[in-house]
């Protein structure tokens, strides 16, 4: 707007759209008395987004202004409605005094809320955390920041590959992303809800380097083990200028950056984060899921842990362990019972704790962390009793707090009240002051009553009496008859029909404090309030580091409880490669089934590298594969697992390709996201990776999809020598047992019986003999004259030297099986072609060598 074009406004609003112009991007909260109004596009925009009703006010350069407002005390759920659309909202807050102001009010954007940086109670999800992330490129390669506001968790890593990027997107879910306005690859965003485009400087290396010293407050950043990380940097430079921005206030609590390395955890894909169900099912809802059945935990932050765990298995051995180690001496002494109910109380302290670092504490939350301190002696206690070492650490950080925890008893009354605005906070006996304030504001009579007696005795005026009246304030009544006595420092004030009415100075200092006494305790009552903050604060890591031991042993508690509750065993991890389950179960099918779950053994080895496994539809194949996966992936979390014995070597991924939905949203059929995500399984699987294939070449013609299918295992099996689960419907795949080594066949079986079939979910050795498809369909409600036509078409097809591989598939000739097997290599050919009795000694030789090279 040009400067002329402002002059044509009116003062507040020349001073609103010079605040708008510092925000376009943001809705601007502009605060008018008891209302945040919102004006022209923006009071539009919220109109619709919180269903608030647009009117007009007055006209500005001679057009009507759109308006909107909210009242100021009940803001909060309309900036929950916002940040839950991903809606950025900045709040402008009155700074001066309305009464001394010459035109508009100062007025001053205090914070900028955001759907990632939102620390407020009412603003956040209990149970799950919310990042604000970064994303920056340098042609395929990524740098990926993560930042948790309301527990200083910042984390940055290195995607190598687009698949990789996804997957850490997949796994962080952020709330709210900033990605640099030439990003390549912005299809990968496109399911994340607060997108911010940011400027290509704000991903400036120096300017990162630069802003996170600042932050931590170190010369360099090598004590953190970033300072080659110039992509991951660029990414974290951006997000803490970001995070500074909105916050408007010092973030004591982020101190530091903590790199995260793929080689420290067992990878998971996008997709199979997504087909295990951890967090989320496929539905996008929460619930039967992993975590589901997991969580029971005590308290919010424990729950968060969790959650963080489940994505984030880890391989090194010493903490597994560890972690198992604790989570047995909870379970073997049942003190997780008592640690869980001893944990409650203490809610989210993790939460708090960033609400004080910001000093947007609520008084509730001081009492909330005051119960929490009360509770660390008892935990202490019950941590004694534990011999076990791996409890240790855990018990050494969360050590009772007693100055503080005195302190915060002395200062906040028992039950605050939401709001430090009116006052009532603050304890008695916690400041003299305030308490002589609050005493005279309460019109309390000791001090009048003394100075009575006081007064009376000096003067020796059996008649005088203190005295209050709202016209005249404090005086010193003294009869008729007896004012005679009055000392000459008593100033009259009112005569009355029968007695004389003074005034003295000390009375007087009484009447002005009492007056300004409300007030007064109030301003005292925020200052010690602030002051709070400034003794709390210098003990804030000493706090953080407490809240984060009590989350993992909540998390440990709860997992000792699930151990005993739902008959888990505790694995065992070795360093020699291998899987070996003995009846393992299905975390949450168990759960959800009205009928026994049938437990299954899996074995994967060097010997033994892949199971193709067969059987009907319905046989509980899936169920199979993903309890192998789930029972891996608790292992790695360090937690005990759904069987009666595991031992588990290594395991660097988990892949899986498991039945296929259109991902229509960016364009790619069923059989595309299949192979796609085959591709990357055939591209970065190890002999270390667990995969499990599901069904894989469905999703086009037969021949090409046995083709695929068949060459799919044959490279894992050959080549990757990964340890696979390998569930088909091509029969064909069984025959693989006998040409290669290392891969056997197992198969679920039905019973048919009349016009039914029972499944028997339970895993043998061997192929499946028969596919159950009509069986099936029948049992799905397919009309039974069409199930009668389909069981004469088999016969016919039978008969006429076709075989019938899968229920739904009436395929494959002899003729295509043969075609299977495959074509000779180049040295096989080159071999056929030679005649060893047509060769000179010297001939033969050479056909060796280039035998040899064509190996
Ligand atoms: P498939 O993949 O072979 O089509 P699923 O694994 O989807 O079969 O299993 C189908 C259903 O069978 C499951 O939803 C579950 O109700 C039941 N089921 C699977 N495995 C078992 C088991 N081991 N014990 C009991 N019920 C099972």
């Amino acid at each position: 707007m040009t400067v002329q074009a402002l002059a044509n406004h009116t003062p507040m609003m020349q001073q609103y759209l010079k605040i708008k112009a510092k925000h376009p991007d943001e809705l601007l909260f502009y605060r008018m008395g008891d209302f945040y109004e919102l004006f022209f596009d923006d009071a539009k925009r919220a109109s619709q987004l919180m269903d608030i009703s647009l009117t007009k006010r007055g006209t500005s350069n001679g057009e009507p202004i759109p308006m909107a407002g909210v009242p100021y005390h009940s803001v909060e759920g309309y900036l929950a409605k916002l940040v839950q659309l991903g809606e950025p909202v900045a709040i402008c807050e009155q700074i001066g005094d309305p009464a001394t102001s010459k035109g508009p009010v100062e007025r001053q954007v205090v914070r900028i809320v955001t759907p990632g940086t939102v620390s407020d109670e009412a603003l956040l999800t209990e149970r799950v955390d919310n990042l604000v992330a970064a994303v920056f490129n340098k042609g395929d390669k990524f740098g990926f920041a993560t930042l948790d506001i309301t527990s200083g968790r910042f984390l940055l890593s290195e995607p190598a590959t687009e698949e990789e990027m996804q997957a850490e997107l997949q796994r962080t879910r952020p709330a709210e992303l900033l990605y640099p306005e030439d990003f390549g690859f912005l299809e990968l965003l496109d399911a994340i809800k607060g997108k911010r485009r940011r400027p290509i400087w704000e991903f400036d290396l120096d300017t990162a380097r630069q802003q996170l010293t600042q932050q931590f407050g170190t010369r360099d950043l090598i004590g953190f083990g970033v300072e080659d990380s110039a992509l991951g940097l660029a990414a974290a430079g951006c997000l803490i200028q970001y995070v500074k921005d909105t916050q408007r206030t010092a973030l004591p609590h982020i101190r530091s950056l903590v790199k995260e390395s793929k080689e420290m955890s067992v990878i998971l894909d996008a997709a199979t984060r997504r087909n295990l169900e951890l967090t989320q099912n496929l539905a996008g809802g929460t619930e039967n899921t992993l975590a589901s059945v997991l969580d029971q935990t005590a308290t919010p932050m424990g729950s968060r842990l969790l959650k963080r765990w489940l994505h984030q298995p880890v391989r090194d051995l010493e903490r597994l362990n560890s972690r198992l180690d604790a989570i047995t001496a909870l379970k073997d002494t049942g003190l997780y019972t008592e640690l869980e109910t001893a944990l409650r109380p203490i809610g989210d302290m993790e939460r708090i704790l960033a609400r004080l670092a910001l000093r947007s504490a609520r008084p509730r939350d001081m009492a909330r962390l005051r119960t929490a301190l009360q509770q660390l002696p008892e935990i202490e206690s019950l941590l004694g009793e534990m011999e076990d070492q791996a409890l240790a650490p855990l018990k050494q950080s969360c050590q009772p707090m007693p100055e503080l925890c005195d302190l915060l008893e002395r200062a906040i009354i028992e039950a605050p009240p939401v709001v430090i605005r009116d006052g009532g906070v603050i304890a008695p006996d916690y400041n003299a002051e305030l308490d002589e304030w609050r005493e005279l504001a309460d019109g309390a009579t000791r001090y009048l009553d003394e100075l009575e007696e006081r007064e009376r005795d000096r003067h020796d005026i059996d008649t005088l009496k203190v005295g209050f009246n709202q016209v005249h304030g404090f005086y010193i009544q003294v009869s008729r008859g007896q004012s005679h006595l009055v000392p000459p420092h008593y100033v009259r004030r009112q005569t009355l029909k029968n007695a004389e009415r003074y005034i003295i100075p000390e009375l007087k200092e009484h009447e002005d404090k009492v007056l300004n006494s409300k007030s007064k305790a109030l301003a005292l009552e925020k200052k010690l309030w602030d002051e709070l903050f400034d003794l709390i604060l210098p003990q804030l890591e000493t706090l953080q580091r407490a809240a984060e031991a009590l989350s993992s042993l909540d998390v440990l508690a709860n997992l000792a409880e699930r151990a005993e509750t739902l008959n888990y065993c505790r694995p065992i991890l070795k360093e020699t490669r291998g899987i070996e389950i003995t009846a393992g179960r299905h975390p949450v099918v168990e759960q959800v089934l009205n009928e026994p779950f049938i437990a299954n053994p899996t074995t994967l080895n060097p010997e033994r590298r892949m199971q193709i496994i067969t059987g009907p539809n319905m046989g509980g194949k899936s169920t199979y594969m993903r309890q192998t996966a789930l029972i891996t992936l608790l292992a790695h979390i360090g937690a005990y697992v759904p069987a009666e014995a595991v031992t588990l070597g290594p395991v660097d991924r988990i892949f899986t390709r498991i039945g296929a939905s259109d991902d229509l949203a960016s364009g790619r059929s069923t059989f595309m996201v299949e192979m796609t995500e085959t591709a990357n399984i055939l591209h970065n699987a190890t002999e270390n990776s667990l995969v499990l294939m599901d069904e894989i070449g469905r999703g086009t013609s037969t021949y090409d999809g046995l083709s695929l299918a068949w060459a799919s295992a044959e490279w894992l099996a050959e080549k990757l020598q990964s340890m696979t689960l390998f569930a088909t419907h091509y029969f064909e795949l069984t025959e693989l047992a006998g040409q290669i080594k290392g891969l056997v066949n197992v198969h679920l079986d039905a019973i048919e019986h009349g016009d039914g079939i029972a499944f028997m979910h339970a895993v043998q050795e061997g192929a499946a003999s028969k596919s159950y498809g009509l069986a099936v369909a029948g049992l799905a409600g397919v009309p039974k004259t069409v199930i009668s036509r389909a069981k004469s078409k088999l016969r016919q097809l039978e008969a006429s030297g076709h075989e019938v591989v899968t229920g739904e598939h009436v395929q494959q000739s002899a003729q295509t099986q043969l075609s299977l097997i495959p074509e000779p290599s180049e040295a096989e050919t080159e071999l056929s072609r030679l005649n060893p009795d047509e060769l000179t000694p010297r001939q033969a030789l050479d056909a060796l060598y280039r035998l040899k090279a064509l190996i």
